[in-house]
């Protein structure tokens, strides 16, 4: 195992859910040290470049970086620093798991679903997006490849078979959009037979949003391609109580890094009341990915016990406690 991984602390709320998710792992003794690089508002303002060589170099020594969410600023170069670190790194695989933990407002008891999202192609990339000099035609490019396709549902069926999970949804729009929807759906049918200890089920996307609102609990792990998967993994994230409960990894072969889903809230940066659940998730991640299985354990179960006995929570569980407050609780039970 790696003992060292990059951190970036990040921009608004950042550093304040940084900190707090750090004093848990902390807690739990198991010696990973810390090499601390910016990105973002944070970077600018230190050196003059949003995203300097030496984080980069940081990630690519390290393998795994921990980041806490960043603004873009708008012209700054970027379309999003986000974009550009999963670009950079070719972070294929974005993973994010949806579980409701009791004692939060979420929809329904029972949600335990992982969404497995091909972070790289699909209808995001920017090469052949155009628009006509009149502004009246729009055109853009989907992309997808079997490359892409097989390593993304590979991962998907490799991360079910490693967390002992049943199931994996394929889920897609091959029946309108048949070349590219088409040809993932078929890497699919062929790496699912790889696989005869997992079930696999076809779902089109569209039925798959209507059956994650009516019974969610029949989904376990879903892989699809990026513009599905942004929507739909969103989507989870409400199922279960929202973005200050939603981590997400993007995973590559050389580098991952992990982080929450949501932004830098500056609403509420500096206020010292934002959720550090959803990075302290993120961090659950990474420790797994790191092979610390049980420490991993702990944090999930130190969260489930500190939100089930309402202690100590931030005002956006229904709380009054400060981000170090609730951070310092979970810390006291992992
Ligand atoms: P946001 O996710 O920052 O905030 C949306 C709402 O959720 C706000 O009301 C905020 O207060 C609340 N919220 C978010 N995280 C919370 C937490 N941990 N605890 C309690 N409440 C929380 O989205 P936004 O306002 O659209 O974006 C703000 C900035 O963040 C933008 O610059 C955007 O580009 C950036 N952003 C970064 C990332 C990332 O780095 N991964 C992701 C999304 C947005």
């Amino acid at each position: 195992m790696n003992d060292t991984i990059a951190v970036i602390r990040g921009d608004g709320i950042g550093p304040e859910i940084m900190d707090a998710t750090l004093e848990v792992i902390d807690a739990l003794g198991v010696g990973l040290r810390y090499d601390f690089v910016e990105a973002g508002l944070a970077a600018q303002e230190a050196s003059g470049e949003l995203l300097p060589q030496a984080t980069l170099d940081a990630i690519a020594r390290h393998r795994v970086a921990l980041k806490g969410p960043l603004t873009t600023p708008i012209g700054g170069g970027f379309s999003s620093l986000n974009v550009e670190l999963r670009r950079r790194f070719d972070l294929y695989a974005n993973v994010r798991p949806a579980i409701t933990i009791p004692g939060t407002r979420a929809r329904y008891d029972g949600i335990d679903i992982i969404t497995v999202r091909e972070n790289t192609e699909g209808a995001y990339g920017a090469e052949g997006q155009t628009l006509s000099d009149d502004g009246q035609t729009a055109h853009g490019v989907i992309k997808i490849t079997r490359h892409g396709s097989e390593r993304i549902i590979r991962y998907a069926f490799d991360l079910a078979r490693r967390e002992r999970r049943k199931k994996v949804t394929l889920v897609h729009k091959a029946n309108i959009m048949k070349t590219t929807s088409g040809l993932f759906l078929k890497v699919g049918r062929e790496v699912a037979a790889e696989y005869p200890d997992i079930a696999c089920n076809e779902m089109i996307v569209d039925n798959t949003c209507m059956q994650l609102v009516m019974n969610p609990q029949q989904f376990d792990v879903i892989v699809t391609t990026n513009l599905f998967g942004d929507i739909i993994s969103d989507l989870c994230a409400g199922l279960v109580g929202g973005l200050g409960l939603a981590p997400g990894a993007n995973i590559g072969t050389d580098a991952a890094i992990f982080e929450a889903v949501h932004g830098s809230a500056p609403d509420i940066a500096g206020k010292g009341i934002a959720n550090p659940c959803a990075l302290l998730l993120g961090a659950v991640q990474m420790l797994g990915h790191l092979g610390l299985i049980e420490a991993a354990q702990r944090v999930r179960d130190a969260i489930r016990e500190t939100i089930h006995a309402q202690d100590h929570l931030t005002p956006d569980l229904g709380g009054g406690a400060s981000t170090r407050e609730f951070a310092k609780a979970i810390a006291a039970r992992a």
